[in-house]
């Protein structure tokens, strides 16, 4: 029998939680989460603002060996998915193998081990290492003059303040990605005063959100019943056509996606002045598509403005912008996105030799299928750079993801080998191949500015078909593989 390995996760978001999960599984492998919070969740622990939602069907937003029959509506609200990230944990046995509070700075490779070092002065060391850290939680605050002059509330989407009542407050939104969007649609009209800044507009996909009735949640309980809601088949072949569209702009289902976006600004916009305003200048799907039943109508009501004009100043009390006008405010939310290029970092992570893993990435990051770094042995990120993100379930791209770091542990597990992560030709050969592609994508071709585009302007995604990820992850190509 082979020896017990030591494997560590880091973070007890999403992806945490299935690593934790599936290695407490695997026989001969002893696991341990750290986690920087005091609490699992991730995304949906840090964001709190309100209309969080998730843009991924509720029940396409949960792991396969875990459904949950209980969601209240199509789209997950944020704070249900919080709820069932908890209790997943919980039913799965994940609390008792974390420990929260413990932020991990520094990992590096030294005679076969990663000798880990926290925040707190702990230290640790495992043959594995699992980087499940997240993709977009360093807020983007971007540098506006007069910024802390500002005597009301200022804050990030991502640290709501929930000490400040809304009740009677002028609230101005900076942003118009799904979060500003979200955040409109749920606060627009409901209170004193709300202004929505926007910089670019966004393409709006409509989608009817209803909520699920008591006898369809009851009838969700039978596993078959719950099976056919989900039409996986159907699914599947939706979330197909739409890598379609990314891919190739002029496709049908490109020239399908937009006309039913500009159909919705026509349709949901009366005011044609209004129109114009939120008319994009770029193409659909550019940005991150939106998906809202009801932004446009959320910018129409009551007490609710559009500003297009570009943002001067902060002042004390409230927002100046170019045109000379002054916004009194109470409250300012940064909706403002994330840094997307953070990934594990500031930990430094070193691998082989000494390499930093910052080195490597001082251009911009790159992994070998967004999971493996040459000279980083049995290091996987889980939802690392350049993997599919868009509008998919990042549940589902995790558990493909598993997939494959099951596949490539496989040898270290059983004794055949103690060292495994691809090899730098593999690396060098798929980025370059990935680039190419990634330049053919609507990301890069639609003429937009998003966080997709890396500092080399270059697309930081998956830029094939989906179905070609769920079968790369099926199958690994074990030329690219370095096992030691
Ligand atoms: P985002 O998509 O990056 O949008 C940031 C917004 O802030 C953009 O409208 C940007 O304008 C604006 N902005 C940035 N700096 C600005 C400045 N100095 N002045 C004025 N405007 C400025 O960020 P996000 O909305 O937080 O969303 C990030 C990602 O989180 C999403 O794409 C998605 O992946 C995820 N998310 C998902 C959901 C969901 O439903 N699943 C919900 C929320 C978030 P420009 O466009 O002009 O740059």
């Amino acid at each position: 029998m082979s020896e017990t390995k030591r494997a560590v996760v880091l973070g007890a978001g999403m992806a945490g939680i299935l690593a934790a999960i599936k290695l407490r599984e695997t026989p001969n492998v002893d696991v341990v989460v750290y986690e920087k919070s005091d609490r699992v969740g991730g995304t949906w622990r840090e964001n709190t603002y309100p209309g969080l939602t998730c843009d991924t069907p509720s029940h396409h937003y949960t792991y396969s060996f875990a459904r949950n029959p209980n969601w209240s509506r199509y789209l997950p609200p944020g704070p249900e998915i919080q709820s069932y990230f908890e209790d997943v944990a919980e039913r799965f046995g994940v609390y008792p193998l974390t420990h929260f509070g413990e932020e991990c700075i520094k990992a590096e490779f030294r005679e076969g081990k990663w000798e880990l070092e926290f925040a707190s002065g702990r230290k640790d060391s495992a043959e594995i290492l699992i980087a499940a850290t997240g993709v977009l939680h360093h807020p983007n605050m971007p540098n506006i003059e007069g910024a802390s002059d500002f005597k009301g509330a200022l804050f990030h989407s991502s640290r709501w303040d929930h000490s400040i009542p809304l009740e009677n407050k002028r609230i101005a939104v900076i942003g118009s990605g799904s979060t500003g969007v979200q955040i409109c649609s749920a606060l627009a009209g409901k209170v004193a005063q709300f202004e929505h800044f926007v910089r670019t507009p966004q393409w709006i996909m409509p989608v009817d959100n209803a909520p699920f009735t008591a006898e369809q949640i009851a009838s969700f309980q039978d596993p078959d019943v719950l099976a056919e809601a989900m039409d996986f088949e159907g699914y599947s072949a939706a979330v197909n056509a739409y890598t379609e569209a990314l891919l190739d702009d002029q496709s049908e289902m490109a020239q399908q996606m937009a006309g039913a976006c500009l159909m919705n600004l026509e349709q949901s916009v009366q005011d044609p002045e209004l129109k114009e305003a939120l008319r994009p200048d770029h193409k659909a799907m550019c940005k991150r598509l939106i998906f809202s039943p009801d932004y446009y109508q959320a910018i129409q009501r009551p007490n609710t403005r559009l500003v297009r004009s570009g943002i001067k100043r902060i002042v004390e009390n409230g927002i100046e912008t170019e045109d000379g006008e002054l916004y009194e405010l109470d409250i300012i939310v940064y909706a403002t996105g994330f840094q997307a290029d953070r990934f594990v970092r500031p930990m430094d992570v070193i691998g082989r030799n000494g390499l930093s893993l910052n080195t490597l990435w001082a251009d911009y990051p790159k992994a070998y299928l967004a999971l493996s770094v040459p000279d980083f042995p049995n290091f996987f990120m889980l939802n690392g750079p350049n993997g599919p993100v868009g509008n998919f379930s990042l549940v589902e791209i995790a558990e493909n993801q598993w997939g494959w770091v099951e596949q490539l542990l496989e040898p270290v597990l059983s004794g055949a080998a103690s060292e495994v992560c691809c090899t730098a030709e593999g690396m060098i050969t798929y980025e370059a191949r990935r680039e190419e592609a990634a330049r053919k994508t609507v990301w890069y071709t639609g003429g937009c500015n998003s966080w997709y585009l890396n500092a080399a302007g270059i697309p930081a995604s998956w830029p094939w078909a989906f179905k070609d990820f769920e079968a790369a992850m099926a199958n690994p190509v074990w030329a690219d593989i370095d096992l030691r």
